[in-house]
């Protein structure tokens, strides 16, 4: 499944973005940006990293997913528009000479970490 090794790969960026000192916390939160290019279905991926996020550091973790639009620019008359279907043409000029300056995007923005409880011993140096 597409959406499965997507979810592998949202899940190693995300572990390796945990800074060493907050390894063991939990992970409350996960918030990705997808870019609708990688045609990702969001609710087969939601459905894969719940599976692949079982026994992790992510396991309880909500994963908020924004989608990104297709962005296009036409390459002979500098027109930026929002890709509705796929026809890849500038509506401006009618040239088929076009970047996609946006929508492959696969990005893990943030990582929200919870908070040490008060009790735990504080003994960082820094
Ligand atoms: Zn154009």
């Amino acid at each position: 499944m597409h959406e499965m090794g997507i979810a592998l790969q949202i899940i190693d960026i995300a572990t390796a973005a945990i800074p060493p000192e907050m390894r063991g916390r939990r992970v409350e939160k996960v918030n990705l940006r997808i870019g609708k290019l990688s045609a990702v279905v969001v609710d087969s991926l939601n459905f894969c990293l719940e599976i692949a996020t079982r026994d992790t550091s992510l396991a309880e973790a909500e994963f908020s997913i924004e989608e990104v639009p297709v962005v296009a620019q036409c390459r002979e008359c500098g027109y930026e528009w929002q890709v509705a279907q796929a026809v890849f043409k500038c509506p401006e000029c009618g040239s088929g000479n076009l970047e996609m300056i946006s929508g492959r995007e696969l990005d893990v923005v943030s990582i929200d970490i919870e908070e040490p409880v008060d009790s735990e011993m504080q003994n960082q140096s820094r």
